[in-house]
């Protein structure tokens, strides 16, 4: 479905460079959801856009099908995007409040040239049917719903194209806990009902855990660490992925004091650390890690990591 290359997104800072995507390569398989996760600010968002060219990456390159999304023209490029969709985090502000649920959902018929007029009504209510919303909502205004039902909208949006691929740039973070399994369970469902493909970005590696096959951990704009989820949260290998896991919240007292926490705020991306980027903060820090990058090793099949511990 596809195919990331050697992506790089890197912004000019005064007589600075700040590395916010540095070097990405990954698969996406038909009908699966590959997780991305880290902390804020490590570049997740950033690679999200960076695939569907909402900002231009600055190397690499994204193949959607075979075909390279990188090297399109504008007019294929907008006729692309009705197969690559985005879900953003903040259904308050992603949805357009001067715009009620009929022209919200429907723009994007129109501009691709999908439906108009009744079959257009037809289609954005058999789709908020499906998200939940009832049809007769269809006249109302963003404002009018609350945050679940605004991100359920988020949701018709993009499916009601039939899409093939999703970015969900953290579509439950904005939500109430009782909220997010409802949204999580939505998504699961439509992609096993249109067989779509999901990076599903978040902070959280609890939501990573229940709704992805497989997992990448992202530290400073590269990825450290590869698995399916079974692998990954059975077996973490990477040190920033263990002390990412070690900072889920337990009950358990002695669990607890045997925990090492992360401590300090990831460096800058404008001046990362040489060598291993992590190593500032690692527990498992060598003399090595300060000088040389790690290459990416493969501990099995399919899990591969980024560390010196496993050379
Ligand atoms: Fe830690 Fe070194 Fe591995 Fe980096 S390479 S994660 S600093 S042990």
């Amino acid at each position: 479905m596809l195919e990331v290359s050697n992506l790089v997104k890197h912004f000019p800072v005064k007589t600075w460079i700040l590395k916010a995507v540095d070097g990405i390569s990954f698969k996406v398989g038909d009908g699966e959801i590959l997780g991305l996760v880290g902390e804020s600010g490590c570049g997740k968002t950033t690679l999200g856009r960076g695939i569907l060219r909402l900002m231009e990456p600055t190397s690499g390159e994204v193949l959607f099908r075979g075909n390279s999304v990188t090297k399109m023209g504008k007019e294929e490029l907008r006729k692309i995007r009705r197969y690559m969709q985005i879900i953003f985090q903040d259904p308050y502000s992603s949805l357009n409040p001067r715009m009620n649920i009929r022209q919200i959902v429907g723009e994007g018929l129109k501009i691709h040239k999908i439906a108009s007029g009744k079959e257009l009504n037809k289609k954005v209510e058999n789709m908020l049917e499906r998200v939940g919303i009832p049809a007769t909502y269809i006249n109302k205004n963003p404002r009018d719903l609350s945050g679940g039902q605004r991100q359920r909208i988020a949701i018709a949006r993009a499916i009601v194209l039939s899409p093939a691929f999703i970015v969900c740039d953290e579509p439950v973070s904005a939500l109430d806990v009782s909220i997010q399994s409802q949204i999580l369970n939505l998504l699961i469902e439509l992609k096993n009902e249109f067989g779509l493909s999901y990076l599903f970005i978040s902070h959280d590696l609890s939501v990573i855990e229940y709704i992805s096959d497989r997992v990448m951990v992202m530290y400073l704009g590269q990825i450290v660490e590869s698995a399916p989820v079974d692998a990954i949260y059975k077996n973490p290998k990477h040190p920033y992925t263990l002390a990412l896991m070690n900072a889920i919240p337990v009950v358990d007292p002695d669990l607890k004091r045997k925990r090492r926490i992360l401590q300090g705020d990831p460096p800058s991306p404008i001046n990362p650390p040489d060598g291993c980027r992590f190593h500032p903060r690692c527990p498992e820090a060598m003399e090595v890690c300060k000088s040389i990058y790690p290459e990416q090793i493969m501990i099995s099949p399919n899990h591969t990591t980024r560390c010196h511990l496993y050379l």
